[in-house]
């Protein structure tokens, strides 16, 4: 019976997350934003069922959010008042730029002075009408030069002359006069530059700080939601009759809302659900000035306004303004890669997931999944723009065709899973004839057919498919990252499969972003920068820890600790490795980012094998090639265009070369290809046959250039003699002594 070891980690199902939020008024065209967010599915998308909770005339929306009795609520300007005065709010948008809220005044009160002793009817709290008596400031008025009247929220009041002027809104109670045919004045405050904000979407900075992603998702989608009301506003009214009609209003005096409403949003002047920090300055300064706060309060902003963009990643304005116009940004992932990454129920888990919601926090911007079957299909996806981003992933020359890729997140060495009855392999080599399954679309599948073209390498769909089929006998063996590898060993296989070999190479992964948004690049360099060692090992234990679940014996346990522990010190090793070495991360990567041909590094050690490989028989042969007067072609025509002809010179290279072949870039204007199995005079042949290819090549600019090239053989007799550059070097040397633009091979 197998030991029941089982891995421990969260599932975010497709459940979705529930929030409420308490409106600041009864249901009107005020929350349009809102209706459309929820009933066009803005909210569900961002994994999020939201309540809307309908003012009922008592509550204190402020409080009932600092108490957490609901996650997020709209109110006036009160907020900013109620932040100075040291409450832990933030306030996460701002829709109305101005204040609905206005003076009504019976037609011979033209000006704000005229009202001078007359009868005012204001709201109950100065708070709230600061912007009415900033107003009244701006006429050298004070609050005792009116005779202040109670509400009584009755426009009766002020048709039947009772009030000389009363608090209004603008958005739905002039239409209301209107309709009654009474004559009146507007003393609206923003007419004498007292601006506030209204309809401020906040919440307190405890959900923000625990709830980082949620909060970021929300915004998003509110704001989404207020962008496709206004574009839509029939509809939203049509929905508001249908299911918000509490009020029992018409279609008439909601679409007299709906107009005044835009108005006040002024979608065309500022970025729906903006907060300019500078407006809200001004505000407190006004409670300043009107006494409603002392002179000391403090004016620091930081925690209350929500930044999209924390100061510490240092986006520079274009990143910025990328941010501004992105709702969301959508990625698509493995959905089969635990404990990196997997599509659970549509739900994202892993590694991965935790990265982003990380991320997201900090950019405040939610990314949404765009679900797949299988690796591939991530792939393809990505390839036909389905997505923003294509999480952790490697840059392979083809997928950069399509995809900008960010500096690595995680380097993990590739290893090799075969059932536990077989060897450990040093010399990979000896794998030879042997079928080995990979995932298909994988950045390593061209590279390892390359490689070790003994391998007989057999695509799957998925990783758990590849190891059942290990398991099953079908596969001799299974190439995959060491994470993951070590995940399912322990998790299903224990006293099955096992890791025997571990490949030079690392899976070094990154998101590739969508080339047409390069910001989003460096955004999400700059962000990655920002996420502490600390945050990453805690990534990692969530991940790879293990709960025992049934009794099991000491050893057994032992011996699954220590492959954990080794795992764990072999990333840990990893990620010093490349903090301590600056370089290291050129040094990790094989392929020459100019060319995208292979690198020196990498030539080196194919070198080496063939080398080995041919001690017992065999042979191979190499093909130095140094372009002709290349100083003359960056003299000329500048580096630029040099570096133009090295990037198609490099093409050529690469479609000339056979599939056993590896073409690198050597240094400079230099290249070298290895070609296994293939004597001089073949190489020769095949020398020439590039030689003329270049010759009758058009060159952007340049159009004619040619290269000299030296060929030599290796086998068993000539390895030891002379180092085996220089032979080769000395052909070329000749090549280029005889007149260049020819082949020579060394005796
Ligand atoms: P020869 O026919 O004898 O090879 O002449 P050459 O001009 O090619 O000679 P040399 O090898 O001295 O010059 C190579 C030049 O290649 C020098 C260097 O400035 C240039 N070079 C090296 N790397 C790059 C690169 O990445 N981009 C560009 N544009 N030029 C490079
Ligand atoms: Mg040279
Ligand atoms: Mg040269």
């Amino acid at each position: 019976m197998l030991p029941m070891v089982v891995l421990s980690f969260a599932f975010s199902a497709n459940t979705l997350e529930k929030v409420f939020l308490q409106l600041q008024w009864k249901h009107q065209f005020e929350f349009a934003g809102v209706y459309a967010a929820k009933e066009k599915g803005f909210y569900k998308d961002a994994g999020l069922d939201v309540d809307l909770i309908e003012f009922d005339g008592g509550t204190n929306i402020i409080d009932r959010v600092l108490h957490g009795d609901v996650t997020f609520g709209t109110t006036y300007s009160t907020l900013i008042y109620r932040y100075l005065k040291g409450d832990t709010l933030v306030m996460l948008a701002n829709f109305f730029k101005q204040s609905p809220l206005v003076l009504v005044a019976q037609k011979e009160f033209k000006l704000p002075s005229d009202l001078r002793g007359k009868k005012v009817m204001v709201t109950d709290t100065t708070v709230n009408d600061a912007k009415l008596l900033m107003m009244f400031k701006k006429f050298n008025m004070e609050e005792s030069d009116f005779t202040a009247i109670p509400p009584s929220f009755d426009l009766q009041d002020f048709i039947d002359k009772k009030v000389d002027a009363m608090t209004v809104f603008v958005t739905n109670e002039t239409y209301q006069l209107d309709k009654k045919g009474v004559t009146y004045n507007v003393l609206d405050p923003s007419a004498y530059g007292v601006r506030f904000y209204d309809l401020n979407l906040f919440t307190s900075q405890k959900e923000l700080r625990e709830h980082p992603q949620r909060v970021a998702a929300f915004r998003n989608a509110t704001i989404r939601g207020w962008k496709y009301a206004l574009k839509h506003k029939d509809e939203i009214i049509r929905l508001i009759l249908e299911k918000y009609n509490t009020q029992h209003k018409d279609y008439a005096s909601l679409k007299y809302e709906a107009d005044q409403i835009e108005n006040m949003v002024l979608p065309k002047l500022y970025p729906v659900g903006s907060i300019d920090p500078k407006r809200v300055r001004e505000i407190a300064q006004t409670y300043i000035s009107l006494g409603i706060l002392p002179p000391s309060t403090s004016l620091n902003l930081d925690r209350f306004i929500y930044n999209t963009v924390p100061d510490d990643i240092g986006l520079s304005a274009e990143e910025s303004s990328y941010l501004n116009t992105k709702n969301v940004i959508t990625y698509c992932a493995d959905p089969d890669w635990l404990p990196l990454s997997a599509i659970v129920r549509n739900g994202h888990i892993g590694m991965d997931a935790d990265y982003l919601s990380i991320i997201s926090g900090k950019i405040g911007r939610p990314f949404h999944l765009i679900p797949t079957q299988n690796w591939n299909e991530s792939l393809r996806f990505a390839r036909e723009g389905k997505c923003d981003v294509l999480t952790l992933s490697m840059a392979t020359p083809k997928r950069q065709e399509y995809l900008l890729f960010t500096n690595p997140l995680l380097n993990i060495p590739l290893v090799l899973v075969t059932g536990i009855d077989k060897g450990f392999y040093t010399n990979l080599l000896e794998l030879s004839d042997k079928k080995i399954g990979i995932v298909k679309g994988y950045a390593y599948v061209e590279l390892f057919k390359r490689m070790y073209p003994g391998i007989k390498l057999t695509e799957v769909d998925s990783v758990t498919k590849g190891m059942r089929m290990v398991a099953e006998g079908k596969l001799f063996g299974f190439i995959d990252n060491l994470i993951t590898a070590g995940y399912l060993v322990q998790k299903e296989y224990v006293g099955t499969l096992k890791i025997s070999a571990k490949f030079d190479e690392n899976l070094v992964l990154g998101y590739g972003v969508q080339k047409s948004q390069p910001q989003l690049r460096s955004i999400l360099n700059k962000t990655v920068a920002t996420v502490n060692e600390e945050t990453k090992q805690a990534i990692a234990n969530r991940w790879t820890s293990i709960k025992i679940e049934n009794g099991i014996s000491h050893a057994l346990l032992l011996k699954i600790l220590l492959v954990i522990l080794l795992v764990g010190l072999i990333i840990y090793y990893r990620y010093r490795q490349m903090r301590t070495e600056k370089r290291a991360l050129e040094a990790i990567s094989m392929i020459d980012p100019l060319t995208e041909l292979f690198n020196r590094r990498k030539i080196d050690r194919m070198i080496e094998s063939e080398v080995k490989r041919i001690k017992t028989k065999g042979c191979f042969s190499l093909i130095l090639i140094d372009i002709d007067n290349f100083k003359n072609i960056n003299d000329t025509y500048g580096h630029d265009v040099g570096d133009i002809v090295l990037k198609h010179f490099a093409r050529i290279l690469k479609t000339s070369v056979r599939n056993e072949d590896i073409a690198g870039r050597w240094g400079g204007e230099e290249f070298l290809v290895v070609c296994p199995d293939i004597s001089k005079e073949k190489a020769e042949k095949f020398a020439e046959r590039i030689r003329d290819t270049i010759e009758n090549e058009n060159f952007e600019k340049v159009l004619k250039v040619t290269a000299s090239f030296g060929v030599a053989e290796y086998h068993r007799e000539n390895i030891d003699n002379t180092p085996l550059i220089k032979r080769l070097d000395k052909a070329l040397y000749d090549s280029k002594r005889d007149g260049k633009n020819r082949v020579t091979v060394a005796l």
